[in-house]
């Protein structure tokens, strides 16, 4: 068998494409356009290129984003005044803070600092918890946009064992709470598991975010699966790989991710979507 290839960047478009037709409407109504503010603590590289695609993306999809690039050096203090005034802000409908942040300054209490009805990463406690309940209001990015990859494949995870390697905040918990709420049979693993093969073997559904390239061997793949990898790592060469092993993978799975191309811009455009929408909620449109 060969798997199909989920084209992540196709299907992004086209979502980028209906918000940038929305957002049109809404300046055609009288209406502002929803508004993206984009902090940066630091010049981590990594976090450079993907805030650098992120105000790409606003681009695309008629969002205006407002650029803040911090020095390394602000303080905790300083990030959370800068949050408080974007809360009160009548212009910005999404607050997004770019992780991971220095060490000397607390992530769980920035995130928290972020007005819930402006967390367009559905990263705050409220917007998790909103999502553990089965009444999600802003949903995190990432987890979001593969359950759109799901659907857009179209095999339901209902009565499928869905098996989701990582727990992170931001990708894995999420991701098994999204999986709960589409009626999978949902494992989560994790580093204290051990032997993943198990686990893999039996996976319809297969989830894949740790930051380990090739932690998932092609030939523990179950015939027939959807296998979807969020890992992003950088190799030796430069090149951008998952954490699946995809030639292997390929061989067995129906429907593949690549990496990049396959998760990466999904969450940005789930991103758009999360900001349009926390702005037509605030403007009442
Ligand atoms: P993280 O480091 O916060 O979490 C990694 C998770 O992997 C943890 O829950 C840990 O317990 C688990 N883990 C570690 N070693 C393991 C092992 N041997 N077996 C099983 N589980 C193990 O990372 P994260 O932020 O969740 O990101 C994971 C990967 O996804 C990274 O490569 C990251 O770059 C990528 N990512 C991609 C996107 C995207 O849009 N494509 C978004 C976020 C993260």
């Amino acid at each position: 068998m060969t798997a199909q290839l989920i084209d992540g960047k196709a299907i992004a478009a086209k979502f980028k494409a209906d918000i940038r037709d929305q957002v049109e409407s809404m300046v055609a109504r009288g209406l502002r356009r929803p508004g993206l503010a984009v902090i940066m603590v630091g010049d981590n590289p990594a976090s450079a290129v993907y805030v650098r695609n992120k105000r790409k993306a606003c681009a695309e999809s008629g969002l205006v984003s407002v650029a803040h690039d911090l020095p390394y050096s602000t303080t905790q203090a300083e990030l959370v005044q800068l949050i408080e005034s974007l809360n009160r802000d009548p212009a910005i409908d999404g607050i997004l803070v770019q992780l991971p942040l220095p060490q000397h300054i607390e992530q769980s209490l920035i995130i928290e600092k972020i007005d819930p009805a402006k967390d367009v990463d559905g990263f705050h406690p409220f917007n998790v918890g909103r999502l553990a309940l089965r009444v999600p209001l802003i949903r995190p990015c990432t987890p979001y946009g593969v359950t759109k990859l799901i659907d857009h494949v179209g095999i339901s995870p209902k009565g499928r064992h869905c098996v989701v390697i990582g727990a992170s905040n931001i990708v894995g918990r999420p991701m098994a709470l999204e999986l709960l709420l589409m009626g999978g049979t949902v494992t989560v693993c994790h580093r204290f598991t051990g032997d993943l093969a198990p686990y893999v073997r039996d996976a319809d559904i297969l989830i894949v975010a740790v930051g380990r390239p090739g932690i998932i061997q092609g030939d523990w793949v179950k015939p027939g699966s959807l296998v979807i990898d969020v890992g992003m790592n950088r190799a030796p060469d430069g090149k951008l790989v998952g954490d699946v092993d995809f030639e292997g993978a390929s061989r067995r799975a129906a429907w593949i991710t690549p990496v990049p191309g396959g998760v990466g811009p999904m969450t940005v455009a789930m991103l758009m979507k999360n900001t349009l929408e926390s702005a037509l909620t605030r403007l009442g449109a």
